[in-house]
């Protein structure tokens, strides 16, 4: 590296062609995973890569697009910062939108391994089936507390808003869920968030009794519109899942009758317009029943 490449990456700035395949496939993988050391993760260059992605796909450049997110998905594996699956996933998306559909079935293949049904990576969901006391020493406390979601399941209406003791050794405050061992949460899925929680330190989230308020019996205390709004909002997700489906199976069988984007689709579907019929015919043409 000359004195001139070794200023640039001192100073963050980088020294990689982004502007060609070659240029992009060139960028080295890191061989360990990097510290977290307080830095500023927008001058990593895995996360200038998605941001580029994003302008190729602006531009309409998909393959430089999908060359950028292809690097990307290598080098984040070693970042310091945890991304979510939906960072990886992206990749499947820019793939199918070019019509690169044998690829994204891959590369879907390949991160479905990589990830569980919750988004976890599997590595990392083996790692949360910590002890209490294992815990407790990475909290620094004994203390937990669940945060609150307006819209709710029932199970986790029971417990939420709450402060826990990991290890059940609390007079004050009552032993967490064992699943929160196994899921980090009330059950499979859930996506309560649990922090630290210092006794007669930290301020209570969202009940100032808080004492009282974790020991209350364990029932659903949510209101009935409270409840429906919930049933509404699963019912709203399954349809949503359905409609991606159909959409993506569209785009790809039904070509360029198929509408370029899925908010696009959602809009004629919910219109049913008449080239909603039109492609509802066309895809029953083809054996998918997609009304
Ligand atoms: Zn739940
Ligand atoms: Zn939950």
């Amino acid at each position: 590296m000359g004195i001139a490449d070794k200023i640039k990456e001192i100073l963050g700035i980088q020294k990689y062609d982004l502007t060609t395949i070659e240029g992009i496939r060139a960028i080295p993988i890191p061989k360990k995973k990097k510290k977290y050391q307080n830095h500023d993760i927008r001058k990593d260059i895995e996360y200038i890569l998605q941001r580029k992605a994003t302008e190729y796909k602006r531009a309409g450049q998909m393959d430089l697009a999908i060359e950028c997110l292809k690097k990307s998905n290598e080098i984040m594996p070693y970042s310091a910062y945890m991304y979510m699956a939906s960072d990886y996933y992206r990749l499947v998306d820019f793939l199918k939108k070019a019509r690169r559909f044998d690829e994204a079935r891959v590369e879907k293949a390949k991160l479905d391994l990589m990830f569980n049904a919750n988004g976890l990576r599997n590595d990392d969901a083996n790692r949360i089936r910590k002890t209490p006391q294992q815990l407790a020493r990475e909290f620094g406390t004994d203390l937990v507390e669940m945060d609150e979601h307006p819209c709710t399941c029932g199970e986790c209406a029971k417990y939420q808003g709450r402060v826990f003791s990991l290890s059940g050794k609390s007079t004050k405050f009552p032993k967490i869920p064992d699943a929160f061992f196994i899921y980090g949460g009330i059950h499979e899925g859930c996506s309560h968030s649990f922090f630290p929680y210092f006794d007669g330190e930290s301020k209570p989230t969202y009940h100032r009794n808080i004492v009282e308020y974790s020991n209350r019996p364990f029932v659903d205390n949510r209101t009935k519109a409270q409840k429906a709004e919930y049933e509404q909002a699963v019912e709203a997700a399954a349809e949503e899942t359905k409609d991606r489906e159909n959409y993506e199976w569209c785009w790809e069988y039904l070509g360029d009758i198929a509408p370029k984007s899925f908010s696009g689709y959602r809009r004629m579907k919910n219109s049913n317009s008449a080239n909603f019929q039109k492609l509802c015919k066309a895809a029953l043409e083809k054996g998918r029943d997609i009304q």
